[in-house]
């Protein structure tokens, strides 16, 4: 399927011009998916180039699962890590000492530090930016972004950050990962379908957390599968449409909208065990 088509190309060609020109490149990552979030462009073009990789709204994620991404994204050369959430401003200003730290060779009285930042929509960029620059810059909101006019804003000690709002390319295959990135909201596409959508994350829920789903249902037994469970909560809720058939579209709006607020608990979507299996599956396929 293609997602972006014209996107891609103008991102890829900016991508290119402007990385060699970086001290630094900061991706802000969604820590409920490290993988599916991450920008396909980066690790094959960034070089020598330094990365910092942020593992954002880390509140709403499994912790435990966090601490295991931790070393596996930081596996690649000059690749460090950092997991945090904006309501935490400490922790969101620590990136100022981590990237301190990871370029010691850089005499800030000298020149700026360039810094790239990028990250796919919604993933909370620009609240990061504000907290960073300690007043409003950038637009946040609960809406995936439409592309934006590249912007630099200075940071203190001598920080020069480059917003790169056009680098929108999420990545889409192994195919999990498209479900996933809709799971979270960052994208908001046709091309899946709402019910199914809701449907992989039903059946991921029932695998990986089924006490929290159990309990925030009330269900008595743990269903057989996804669509038992989409069964279930339509009885236990009494989403029913016609003739008493369970309504599965409402089901759908509440499984993703108590996913997204964390009303569901910490959830990660992806661990980098399974991602591994992905990995190999989809080069078999392919
Ligand atoms: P952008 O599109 O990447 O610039 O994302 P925004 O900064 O506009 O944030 C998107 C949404 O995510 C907003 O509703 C933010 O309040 C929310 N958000 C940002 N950071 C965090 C975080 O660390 N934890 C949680 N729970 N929500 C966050």
């Amino acid at each position: 399927i293609n997602w972006f088509p014209g996107h891609m190309h103008k991102a890829r060609k900016e991508i290119k011009k402007i990385m060699p020109q970086m001290d630094l490149i900061i991706e802000v990552l969604d820590a409920r998916i490290p993988f599916s979030s991450e920008n396909p462009l980066v690790p094959a073009l960034r070089g020598h180039t330094p990365l910092l990789r942020v593992l954002n709204k880390r509140d709403l994620a499994d912790p435990d699962v966090t601490a295991r991404w931790q070393p596996w994204l930081e596996q690649e050369r000059g690749v460090r890590t950092i997991p945090l959430t904006h309501k935490k401003r400490n922790e969101v200003l620590d990136i100022l000492d981590l990237v301190r730290e990871m370029t010691p060779d850089h005499d800030r009285q000298k020149s700026a530090l360039r810094v790239m930042i990028l990250g796919i929509p919604n993933v909370g960029k620009s609240t990061l930016i504000n907290t960073l620059a300690g007043r409003p810059i950038a637009k946040t909101g609960n809406e995936p972004a439409v592309t934006k006019a590249q912007q630099t804003i200075k940071l203190p000690d001598n920080i020069l950050l480059y917003d790169t709002p056009g680098f929108l390319w999420p990545k889409l295959s192994p195919e999990a990962c498209g479900y996933r990135l809709a799971i979270t909201g960052a994208i908001r596409s046709a091309v899946l379908d709402f019910e199914d959508i809701a449907l992989f994350e039903a059946d991921y829920l029932l695998e990986a957390y089924p006490e929290q789903v159990q309990a925030r249902y009330g269900l008595d037994e743990l269903p057989a599968d996804g669509l038992a469970l989409m069964d279930a909560i339509a009885l236990k809720r009494r989403f029913l449409g016609r003739r008493g058939r369970p309504d599965l579209h409402k089901v759908a709006e509440v499984l993703l909208n108590e996913f997204r607020s964390g009303t569901l608990g910490r959830i990660s979507l992806e661990t980098p065990e399974m991602i591994e299996q992905e990995m190999r599956d989809h080069e078999e396929q392919t």
